[in-house]
C-alpha cells in the first residue's frame, strides 16, 4: 500500500520497486518512451514475466516469432501483434518477435 504522504518519483511509478533496477535502467527510463518501454520489458523478462504480464513458457526456448498468436500489422509487415493480449493502435502494444515465448504460446509452426 502507497503511503499519500511520500512522494512517488515517475521511475517508481513506471516500473514499481526501484530496488530492483540498476542504475542504468534509471537513468535510461529519464530518455523518450521506446526506450521505456523495451527497458520495462527486459526488467518484466529478468523477474519470469513475458513483457505484457503473462507467465513465460516452461521449458524455455520458444520465441513470440515462432508463435500461432503472433500476427503482422501494417504494410510491409512493420510490426507485430499479440493476439491473446489487448491490441490498440500504439506501440505500447507493439510486439518484439525476439521475446521469451509466454505460457499461452501455441506452435505457428504447425499446420492447423
Ligand atoms: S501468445 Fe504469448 S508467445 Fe504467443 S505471441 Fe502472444 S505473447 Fe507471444
Amino acid at each position: 500500500m502507497i503511503d499519500k504522504g511520500s512522494k512517488i518519483t515517475p521511475v517508481e511509478k513506471f516500473f514499481g520497486n526501484p530496488d530492483e533496477l540498476t542504475t542504468r535502467e534509471i537513468e535510461l527510463a529519464k530518455r523518450s518512451p521506446s526506450t521505456k518501454r523495451r527497458i520495462r520489458a527486459e526488467a518484466r523478462m529478468r523477474r519470469g514475466f513475458h513483457p505484457f504480464g503473462m507467465a513465460l513458457r516452461e521449458p524455455r526456448g520458444e520465441t513470440c516469432g515462432t508463435c500461432l498468436f503472433a500476427v503482422a500489422g501494417g504494410a510491409s509487415a512493420r510490426w507485430y501483434k499479440c493476439q491473446k493480449s489487448k491490441i490498440t493502435g500504439g506501440m505500447a502494444t507493439d510486439l518484439r518477435l525476439k521475446w521469451a515465448a509466454c505460457n499461452l504460446w501455441a506452435d505457428g509452426m504447425k499446420k492447423v
